[in-house]
């Protein structure tokens, strides 16, 4: 079973994701990943309201999970998804013939508004995918987008929070205004995507 968590930045998909975490009672089962290149609380996942964080793998490739797997992991954690590289097929392996349940969240889409990295083939083969909206910075509607302060054109994968803010559909456009939006989403070439 596979279960993935999507949305923008500060909707709170990580801790949906620990407080089913939390429940489990015999930890000894789970196995938790975090990508490399999120320097971000080194080896620890943490959200907001679980400051104490849960120790996670760092790993640069989905492959990287194979190396902690044995017959007592009934249950995987992955945070940060989009920065992971490697082949989505690992997941369905662990899923279908290992029967592990993996819970997976992530950010469905860059700041650019185009989908990011693996999460594309992770939602295709997630048996529940639960879109969790944050609140929008300007008006406090639901928001589905993160948008980035400075341009962000040219580096879509920085790390960390500081230069983000979550926005609604309405407030996009409005700070970036209509041509700018549909140049982005469909006027520009699409970069080269490098795995
Ligand atoms: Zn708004």
């Amino acid at each position: 079973m596979i279960k993935t968590y999507v949305g923008p930045m500060f909707s709170g998909k990580t801790s949906v994701a620990l407080s089913v975490y939390r429940k489990i009672w015999n930890k000894g089962h789970i196995r938790c990943f975090k990508p490399r290149i999120d320097t971000r609380d080194f080896g620890l996942i943490k959200s907001r309201d679980f400051e104490e964080g849960i120790e996670a793998r760092c790993i640069d490739y989905l492959e990287g999970i194979m190396d902690y797997i044995d017959d007592s992991v009934k249950t995987i954690f992955i945070d940060e998804a989009q920065f992971l590289r490697g082949s989505y097929q690992v997941l369905s392996y662990l899923s279908i013939v290992r029967d592990i349940d993996i819970h997976i969240s992530g950010l469905n889409m860059d700041g650019n508004q185009k989908p990011f990295g693996l999460m594309p083939q992770i939602l295709a083969i997630s048996d529940e995918i639960i879109n969790i909206p944050a609140v929008c910075y300007d008006c406090n509607k639901d928001a589905s987008y993160t948008f980035t302060l400075d341009d962000l054109s040219k580096d879509n994968i920085k790390v960390g929070d500081s230069g983000y803010i979550p926005l609604c559909r309405s407030c996009l456009l409005k700070r970036l205004g209509k041509d700018n939006l549909a140049k982005r989403l469909i006027y520009k070439p699409r970069e080269s995507s490098e795995n």
